[in-house]
Order: structure tokens, then sequence, then C-alpha cells
């Protein structure tokens, strides 16, 4: 039995899903205008082990990710300006073409983390007919009112606003939307539409390449004016499109509850007058410490786009880690707790990953029969809330265990489906375990080297050598090499 964590109950629920063989899943996607970072691409690890997890117990899994090409702010109180048309100025670009540059970044940012493709992506600019019609419905039922600026939800109409976030009233009010807009009837209502500014329309997609003095480049016409949908709306309509008016799972990072996913509760089930979501599903953050003077301040911050401390898979490429080692990072801790990154830590499981390279490849070729005794141990890890780390440690288990190799192997590759680490496709000569006393090495020479003793930190490279290993400084820092002797 799959018992899963609910946001909503704040409890562990066993999971079934409405329609016995069908899991309907939603998962909100990236709002397209830069790359994706390492953090964000954390989450989407955490939903495919979910998926893999939900396909594993023999669901047939209905999966849709959307992509957020428009509408979202680059404040969350409804002002400020959209994040796409912000970077299309930037980059002094056409909105759709950033749009659809980040969007193909991203999905294939997802292919090399190996995370399976969803069966439906859908774009916000696609479904502008059906954001519109939601509104219609929720206006016909009196919880939306128009001002200067757009049309909005009163929150004050829809009685359980904020259940998810566990938000009081008086919370609300003293909370961090305080640059209320006067015209506001609740600090918690917002928009789901929202007026350009007055200017001649433009019908998309926008061909021109120009920025039109800071006007907007996406906008739609609608029987209350020129725009375009407000963010949280476009889940709601492309989650009940595609999966329904009351879906088994939707998904996405913490930082999603007290606004997001709460207004998207607040406008399905006021238009539906159904539950929106059986299972809501939070993955914590990905956060980055200060790590010997860097630049990014603080420690344990939150890895964010704005926030300036910003690391891609590209970076990682850069250094020398290739996209599995970053997946087979975040295993390394559960969904729900944070997981600090340092380079020091990443290089750890790099090491991690050589050393479970070797392993796997030691056991042969041959795939024996899967251990009965080990599935189920992990089963009952997976099963229990995604228990990653445990379901790890049982796989470092089997390597030591009193059985066949070829069953060890065949053990192992079961244990990957949900893993996704490509173990059947690894290869001998991408073994290179760099020795913990290498490692050691390297650090002392690196301190010599920034403490200015270059005799020491010769000395050093020469003790590195003899044990038939070779530094390499680059602009990035220390390359470890094998040296291949013929
Ligand atoms: P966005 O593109 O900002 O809409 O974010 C895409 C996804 O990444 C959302 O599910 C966010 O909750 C998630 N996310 C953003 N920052 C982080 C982070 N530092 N760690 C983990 N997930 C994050
Ligand atoms: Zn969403």
């Amino acid at each position: 039995m799959l018992k899963l964590f609910n946001t909503m109950s704040r409890k562990m629920e066993e999971f079934s899903p409405l329609n016995k063989n069908e899991v309907t899943y939603y998962a909100c996607g990236p709002t397209v205008y830069d790359f994706a970072h390492i953090g964000n691409l954390r989450t989407y690890i955490f939903e495919d082990i979910l998926k893999r997890t939900l396909l594993f117990n023999g669901y047939s899994v209905k999966h849709v990710i959307n992509i957020t090409d428009v509408g979202h702010l680059t404040s969350d109180n409804d002002t400020g300006e959209d994040k796409i048309e912000q970077s299309a100025r930037i980059e002094s670009k056409n909105a759709w073409e950033i749009a659809d540059f980040y969007a193909a970044a991203f999905k294939s940012d997802l292919a090399k983390l190996n995370i399976l493709a969803p069966d439906i992506w859908c774009k916000a600019t696609d479904h502008i007919d059906e954001q519109i019609a939601l509104i219609k419905k929720l206006e016909k039922k009196k919880y939306i009112y128009k001002i200067s600026d757009g049309l909005y939800f009163d929150t004050s109409k829809f009685k359980k606003y904020g259940q998810l976030a566990r938000l009081s009233i008086a919370g609300q009010e003293a909370g961090a939307r305080v640059a209320l807009n006067p015209e506001k009837r609740n600090p918690t209502d917002f928009a789901v539409w929202k007026f350009s500014p007055p200017t001649p329309s433009i019908s998309p997609p926008y061909q021109g390449g120009d920025q039109r003095g800071g006007q907007r480049q996406m906008e739609w016409e609608t029987p209350w004016g020129r725009g375009f949908p407000g963010w949280h709306l476009e889940c709601s309509a492309m989650s009940m499109k595609y999966l329904g008016e009351t879906i088994d799972i939707h998904a996405g990072g913490i930082d999603h509850i007290p606004v997001h996913h709460t207004n998207e509760i607040a406008q399905s089930e006021a238009a539906t007058g159904k539950q929106f979501v059986r299972f809501w599903l939070h993955g914590d953050f990905l956060t980055i410490s200060a790590e010997g003077g860097s630049a990014f301040g603080g420690d344990e911050n939150r890895m964010g786009k704005s926030e300036g401390n910003f690391i891609t898979l590209k970076t990682l490429a850069e250094k020398g880690f290739e996209p599995l080692v970053y997946r087979f990072f975040c295993l390394s801790a559960h969904y729900r707790s944070k997981l600090n990154f340092t380079w020091k830590a990443l290089e750890n499981a790099k090491n991690s990953w050589e050393k479970l390279k070797t392993k796997f490849l030691n056991l042969g070729r041959q795939t024996g029969k899967v251990d009965v005794e080990f599935l189920k141990k992990f089963i009952d890890a997976i099963n229990e809330d995604l228990s990653i780390p445990q379901a790890m440690a049982i796989m470092w288990d089997v390597f030591s265990a009193d059985i066949l190799d070829a069953d060890k192997r065949a053990t192992i590759l079961e244990f990957d489906k949900i893993f996704g680490l490509q173990m059947a496709e690894m290869k001998e000569e991408e073994q290179a375990v760099v020795p913990e006393e290498v490692n050691e090495l390297v650090e002392k020479r690196r301190q010599a080297r920034q403490k200015g003793k270059w005799e020491k930190a010769d000395d050093l490279r020469r003790q590195i050598e003899s044990l038939g290993w070779q530094v390499e400084d680059t602009a990035d820092g220390e390359r470890i090499k094998k040296v291949i002797r013929n």
C-alpha cells in the first residue's frame, strides 16, 4: 500500500486513485523566462520519482506538465512586470521566442536527467479560451469583480480560502502582501485577468522584433478588455481540461503552497463546486550555502532565479559533473527535507556515483532473478512516502549480500526503475573513482596555493602523481584525472 504525505491534511494517507487504474497527475511547470536552475530541477526529479513509484505500483499515470509562458509577474501580489515580457525586454527579443527557447531548454534538461516526459505538455498561451471560459463561469457565480488594472477573485466569498497553507485571516492581514492595492476588496484577492496598458491592439502571435516602448507583446481581446490571464488561472483551466474537475495528485515546490496552489484551489472549487485535488504533494527546496567565501552570501539560502545564486545543468557540465550525478545527489535526501548544495557535497556524490558504477559493473553482464526479500524491503521504503534514502541504503546492502552476482544485478536493475540512473547503460570506461587519499592531497594543494606556498603545492602535485593521478588547474578549479599508462 502506497502512503503519501498530503499537504492538505498534513498527514500520511493511503493512496488510491479515483479511477481504479489511472492516476491523474498534474505538475506545475516552469515559467520559461530563463534556464531552469538546479533547484527547479530538484522538484522535477522528485515529481519523476513519484511518477515512477506510481508506475511501479502497477498504476497507469496520466501526467500533465504545463509551460507558463504568460501571466507570471515579478511579484506574487499581482504587481510588477510579466517575467517573460521582462526577459524579452532585457534580451531584446520577442516574448514568443523567449518562451519557446526556454521551454525547449527545459525539456532538454529533463531528458538529460532521465525524467520521464509527461503525456501532455500544455502552454498557457494555447489555452486562453479555456481560461476566459473559466472566468465567465466564476463571474456568473459572482466571485469576480473588476478594478482599474484587471479582474479579481473575491477570496472572502470562498469560505475555505487558505486551507492548504493554513492561512488565518489575521495571518493574511499581517502577511507579506501588505502592499495592498487600495482597489482590492481583500489582501488575498488575486487577479484572474490583467489589463494591458492602453495601446493599440496587436493580435498574437506577435511577429515584430521591437519592444514597442515597453508595451506588452502577449495580449488578447476579451469582453472585459484587452489583456492577459493571471498566472494561477492557467493551471486550473488546463488541469480541468486534460484531467477532469477532480484530480488525484497535484505537485510542486513548497513555495507554491501559500499563493499559487491556494489560489488554484479557490478558483477551481468555486467554479465546479467539487474537490479540485485529492493529494497535494510538495517538495522542499534546494538551498545553497556560501562556500569558501563565495559571492552568494548567507548560508542555507534557497536557490532562486531572483536570489542571484543560480546554477544550471550547464554550469555543472562545465565543472565536469554529468546530469545523472546531479540526479544521484538529489536522491540522497527525502523530498520533504531541504537539500543543501555545495560543490564539495556534489563532489562526494560524484565519488559515490563512481563507486556505484564500479560495484555494479563488477557484478558482470549476466542478469539473474530479482531477490524477493530485498525487493520487499525496497517496496516498503518507496511506498512509505517515497523514502528514497532508505531505498538507496537497501541497494548498497544488496552489493554485500550473500546472493549470486547475477541476482544482485537483476535486483539493482529493478530498483533502478525508480532511481532512474540508467544503470543498464553504465560502461566500463567511465569508471574512475578518485581515492579519498588523492582528494585530500588535492585539497591540501589548493590550500597551499591559496596561501602562495608554491613549493609545497608542487610537492603535493608530485605526491598525487606518484599515486597515479594528475591534477590540472582550470579557470573553474582543479580537474583530477587518472594517469593512463601504456
Ligand atoms: P518556477 O519556474 O519559478 O515556476 O518554478 C518551477 C518549479 O521549481 C516550481 O515547482 C517551484 O516550486 C520549484 N522551485 C523553485 N525554486 C526551488 C528551489 N530552490 N528548490 C526546489 N524547487 C524549487
Ligand atoms: Zn501551477
